[in-house]
């Protein structure tokens, strides 16, 4: 029996569900799951808030997935430039994409680059310690930030900056930022969404969350909940739109405790400009009022009404999505940041890229929870398969690329590895009263790994 060799490319929950229906739906794969960084699990690790610890027990399942005898784990290996697309083709009859999106989407507004104004990813990896951003500074000295966008990340960014030291503690977040928060002077959050309350892309255990915290009031304007038809019918309709909404209109008529810092919440606004002191730093944002019009695909757009504010800020996040970044040599799709495809085969129906598949945020871009990813990976792994069987694969010349990675010296590291680096975080962790100390270096994951 043939056994077919497969890549995944990106070891995050696409690329563990990816190979977990390959496992489910043939016995005769061979697996190949490939990182850039030496730690596996994509944004489990680097995305997903600290403090919600819950969300990130998933990877037991992963690893589970990664220890079966048919999967070998290849970390700090960058496909496009340790590996190329040739390379690839020349070592496996097909090729998974789940590299994930990496990069934020762009807010074009004057003074979107002055000091003080970062994207909202930039400041997720940092204090997830991922090691491309562990450098990054972000000036938290200032008293007021902004975070454009209300999605769950948006939320996440705002209780990470409002939660006090001891709540921090408790979580895995990187050391360097939880020193730099420590000694942070932010004391009010605001949340700005450009269009209403009925529209809010965040979840209600989210939502409720922030009427939680230990040092922050959460304040949101009674006028803000005002709905228009349009909206009214649409949260009628809707449960889980109505439940939010509900909540939302119990927490505006709480009066504030009094807590030392205040988190708001704003509605029907779009920042139209920052502005700048001498030195470069933000020290405004100005901001337009929006209503609401029907579209004629019937959803509800922002529109400016020309009525504007400004109001001092020293940071501001915009968290306005994410978005994918093209792999070497492989079609990109750069309105929408994703791999182009048809149901996870790269390339358009007329012309797939024969042996290339992608699955997760880089297939669809970044929507959904990490449970979403797994139907996504399934409906790809579907379409190999019957490829598998109708012989339309690569034809791998080349035995194994451990030979090919050790004849360039690209210093990856197994699972085995990974799980001495993973015990070293944590009996790190264990030693300072915490769940768990990330290493934030290449060299230092690697140190540990190899140890
Ligand atoms: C800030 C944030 C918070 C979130 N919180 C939650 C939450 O609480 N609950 C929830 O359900 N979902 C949450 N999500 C969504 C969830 O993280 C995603 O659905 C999921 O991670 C997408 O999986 P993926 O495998 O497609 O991409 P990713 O998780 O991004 O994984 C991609 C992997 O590919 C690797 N890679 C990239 N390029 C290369 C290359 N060239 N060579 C080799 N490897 C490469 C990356 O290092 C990464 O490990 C959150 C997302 C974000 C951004």
């Amino acid at each position: 029996m043939t056994t077919f060799n497969i890549a995944i490319v990106g070891a995050g929950p696409s690329g563990f569900y990816a190979a977990d229906h390959l496992l489910k739906q043939r016995d005769d794969v061979s697996i190949d799951l490939f990182d850039r960084l030496p730690t596996p699990f994509g944004l489990v690790r680097y995305g997903v808030a600290p403090d919600h610890p819950k969300i990130k027990s998933v990877t037991k399942a992963y690893s589970r997935i990664a220890k079966k005898p048919e999967v070998r784990f290849f970390g700090n290996v960058n496909i496009g430039t340790d590996i190329t697309r040739e390379d690839l083709e020349a070592h496996y009859h097909a090729v998974i994409y789940t590299t994930g999106a990496q990069t934020d989407r762009m807010l074009n507004i004057p003074g979107i680059d002055l000091d003080g104004s970062y994207a909202a990813t930039e400041f997720v990896a940092w204090y997830n310690g991922h090691p491309d951003y562990r450098d990054h500074e972000f000036d938290l000295s200032v008293e007021h930030a902004y975070v454009i966008g209300v999605g769950n990340v948006a939320l996440d960014v705002a209780r990470i900056l409002l939660r006090t030291q001891e709540e921090l503690q408790a979580t895995d977040i990187a050391q360097h930022a939880l020193e730099a928060l420590a000694k942070s002077n932010i004391k009010q959050v605001t949340l700005v969404g450009r269009r209403g309350p009925a529209q809010a892309a965040f979840t209600f255990a989210e939502l409720k969350e922030l009427g939680e915290l230990a040092d922050a009031d959460f304040i949101i304007d009674p006028a803000d909940m005002t709905l228009d038809p349009v909206s009214q019918a649409a949260v009628e309709k809707n449960k889980k739109s109505r439940q939010k909404y509900e909540l939302m209109a119990d927490m505006a008529q709480r009066e504030p405790a009094g807590k030392p810092k205040q988190l708001f919440l704003k509605f029907l606004r779009s920042p139209s400009e920052l502005g700048g002191s001498e030195d470069g730093h933000v020290s405004s944002i100005t901001m337009e009022r929006n209503d609401l019009i029907e579209a004629p695909d019937g959803r509800l757009r922002a529109r400016g009404t020309g009525y504007m504010r400004t109001y001092p800020a020293g940071l501001v996040l915009r968290s306005i999505g994410y978005r994918g970044v093209a792999v070497p040599e492989i079609p990109f799709d750069d309105k929408y940041g994703i791999l182009p495809n048809v149901a996870g085969r790269v390339g358009s129906a007329n012309s797939p890229v024969i042996g290339h598949y992608t699955a997760g945020w880089i297939k669809r871009g970044p929507s959904g929870v990490i449970g979403t990813n797994k139907p996504d990976a399934g409906e790809t792994v579907k379409m190999l398969s019957a490829d598998l069987e109708a012989g339309i694969h690569l034809s791998p010349s080349a035995a194994d690329i451990t030979d090919l990675l050790r004849s360039r010296n690209v210093d990856f590291i197994d699972w085995n590895a990974w799980e001495r680096l993973d015990a070293a975080e944590i009996a790190a962790g264990e030693a300072a009263g915490r769940p768990r100390i990330k290493a934030t270096t290449i060299e230092e994951m690697l140190a540990l790994a190899n140890a």
